[in-house]
């Protein structure tokens, strides 16, 4: 097949038609870059952490942002923050994918161990944190790498982090807290998370908002990012890999389904950030235990550390 915009060979069939490679790479950086500007997730005073893994959403939103500052002539700090949450056969991979990377752009990376903060690593901590609260490791990991890039970025002096979530990620985690009735959870959503500014809370924000997963995998692809595309073993171990199913399915039956999922949500986000604004829910407290933002009294973070102290 032919792209529709050249005789070129298509490289993805699109919902407006067939794109070759370079029309694929020309229409996917476009669509960060608008909706870098529609959204202001940068500004010209910025400094900005990237939470970077090492995989794919990760490289290409480090990729896009210094692209997008360079093509601006903006001179805005730009460094990447890793967690090594301690998941054997996997993170020490996409670290030295990461390293690689950086190294060949000159972009400087930190790395935050969680074993330095909270004294065992996601391997050695999941199975006695699933005994007191039938947690799961992604809901331990996700908790402890909010917790930890937010903490670093803000001793290293950033104002922004950008992350690489991409549309997947975003029409799973709706779909996840329609499902549990989450809707204050749902209020910190978008492509600026949280909902009201707070000195100890550096905001979060997604440049590939609107990149469904397929394609920013065949960007990287296009791009020859040198990735290993390793899986993490607890990947399919938790609820979101059910949602992430259940969707695909419904993707591959009913072409657009996750984008209608991001556009009705889109739609409803401001009465939600407003309602969550307005209630006690949404305050922005410090943690008593460690002095880092909250929703109550004492942090996520801690709270898994208490239950670590109790099981061990
Ligand atoms: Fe963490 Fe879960 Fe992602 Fe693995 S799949 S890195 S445990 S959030």
């Amino acid at each position: 097949m032919a792209c529709h915009k050249c005789p070129e060979r298509s490289v993805i069939t699109l919902q407006h038609g067939e794109l070759c490679k370079n029309h694929f790479l020309s229409y996917f950086e476009d669509k960060v870059f608008k909706t870098i500007k529609k959204y202001s997730l940068i500004s010209r005073q910025d400094v900005i952490g990237v939470a970077a893994s090492g995989g794919k959403d990760s490289l290409t939103a480090l990729y896009l942002t210094q692209k997008y500052l360079q093509e601006n002539n903006l001179n805005n700090k730009l460094f990447a923050l890793a967690i090594d949450e301690g998941i054997h056969e996997y993170r020490a991979t996409t670290l030295q994918d990461l390293q690689e990377f950086c190294e060949g752009r000159n972009i400087p990376v930190t790395v935050v161990r969680s074993q330095e903060i909270f004294g065992q690593t996601l391997d050695e901590a999941y199975p006695r944190v699933n005994r007191g609260t039938k947690k799961k490791p992604c809901n331990v990991c996700g908790v402890w790498r909010r917790y930890l890039i937010n903490k670093h970025a803000r001793k290293l002096g950033a104002t922004k982090v950008i992350t690489g979530h991409n549309l997947d990620d975003e029409a799973q985690a709706i779909v996840m807290n329609w499902f549990k009735a989450n809707t204050s959870l749902a209020a910190h959503l978008g492509p600026i998370s949280g909902v009201e500014e707070h000195e100890l809370f550096v905001p979060r924000v997604k440049p590939l908002y609107f990149c469904p997963e397929k394609e920013v995998r065949l960007y990287a692809l296009l791009k020859g990012f040198k990735i290993q595309f390793v899986e993490c073993p607890y990947a399919r171990d938790g609820y979101r890999a059910q949602i992430q199913d259940l969707l695909n399915d419904f993707e591959a039956k009913y072409k657009g389904t996750k984008q209608g999922i991001i556009n009705s949500f889109l739609d409803i986000l401001p009465l939600l950030k407003e309602r969550e604004r307005k209630s006690e829910k949404g305050t922005i407290q410090q943690c008593q235990e460690c002095g880092e933002p909250a929703h109550g009294e004492v942090c996520n973070a801690c709270k898994i550390k208490e239950v670590l102290v109790v099981e061990s």
